[in-house]
């Protein structure tokens, strides 16, 4: 019952990963872009307030610079940042410009989110877009994060913070696995993916925070700490995996696709 509950959601954030965006020789995977823009703009036309929470900054500019891997030293990570940041928009723009919808740049750090007026200056200028009918396109400010005051440690953190902020009530996280198991999948045949979970109890948190934390980029627990976040604000999530960004419209159809973590619900 609950699954169709989503069809009604009115503001969604959706966070991709950068292995959903680029093969894993560092390319560019545009059908992915192409999709991932057409199911968007399709869904902000019926209506909804769209919000991209993308990654992909430093793997595409680390693939421009020639670098054989990603930078693993901070410096080098923001250098490859800055040259990959603008590189992701102008794909973005592109993409979707194909089905005239517009996109805008929003960078944000940590910090931000604990200071009252950057708060709201930043929460007014997401209003303003989409008032404007705009697709706000978020990211970390990477070459400004440099220590853990005001640096997100990964975008599903920074996806969850902005859900928060702009009161969305759906936040899709898009990944490199296809929801939440029982134990590791890569491990254990037996492991089973868990289609919804209502309460995020001490089970949930250790499960995703032990040894099943290796399978996924960011990690099974950043995402669990990112439901802890929203589902605390009125707003579902669902963890999916992203090879194929048309995975949005089973969602928001209310087909029963990878993780739900559902929102908390007050019945007095
Ligand atoms: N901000 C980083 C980038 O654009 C991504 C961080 C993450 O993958 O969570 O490359």
């Amino acid at each position: 019952m609950y699954r169709k509950d989503l069809t009604n959601r009115k503001r969604i954030v959706v966070k991709i990963g950068t292995t959903s965006l680029t093969y894993p020789n560092g390319n560019i995977n545009l059908r992915r872009f192409d999709r991932l823009a057409s199911v968007l703009t399709d869904l902000k036309n019926s209506g909804k307030d769209i919000v991209l929470v993308s990654s992909g900054a430093i793997a595409v500019g680390a693939k421009r610079l020639g670098l054989k891997e990603r930078p693993r030293d901070t410096v080098g990570k923001q250098a490859s940042s800055a040259v990959g940041q603008a590189i992701l928009m102008q794909y973005y723009e592109k993409s979707f410009n194909e089905f005239n919808q517009r996109v805008a740049q929003i960078l944000v750090t940590k910090d931000i989110f604990g200071h009252r007026q950057k708060r709201t200056n930043v929460r007014n200028t997401f209003e303003k877009l989409l008032e404007l009918g705009v697709i706000p396109i978020v990211n970390e400010n990477d070459t400004v994060a440099t220590d853990e005051f005001n640096e997100f440690s990964d975008n599903d953190t920074l996806a969850s913070y902005v859900a928060e902020l702009i009161k969305s009530d759906l936040l899709i996280i898009l990944s490199d696995i296809d929801g939440m198991y029982t134990g590791d999948p890569n491990k254990n045949e037996e492991a089973e993916l868990i289609s919804i979970i209502e309460n995020i109890n001490e089970d949930i948190i250790r499960l995703a925070g032990g040894s099943a934390s290796s399978f996924g980029t960011g990690g099974m627990a950043t995402k669990v700490q990112a439901a802890l976040r929203v589902t605390a604000s009125n707003c579902d999530m669902v963890i999916a995996k992203g090879d194929d960004p048309y995975v949005i419209y089973s969602i928001t159809s209310g087909q029963p696709i990878g993780t739900l973590f559902a929102r908390k619900r007050y019945d007095g």
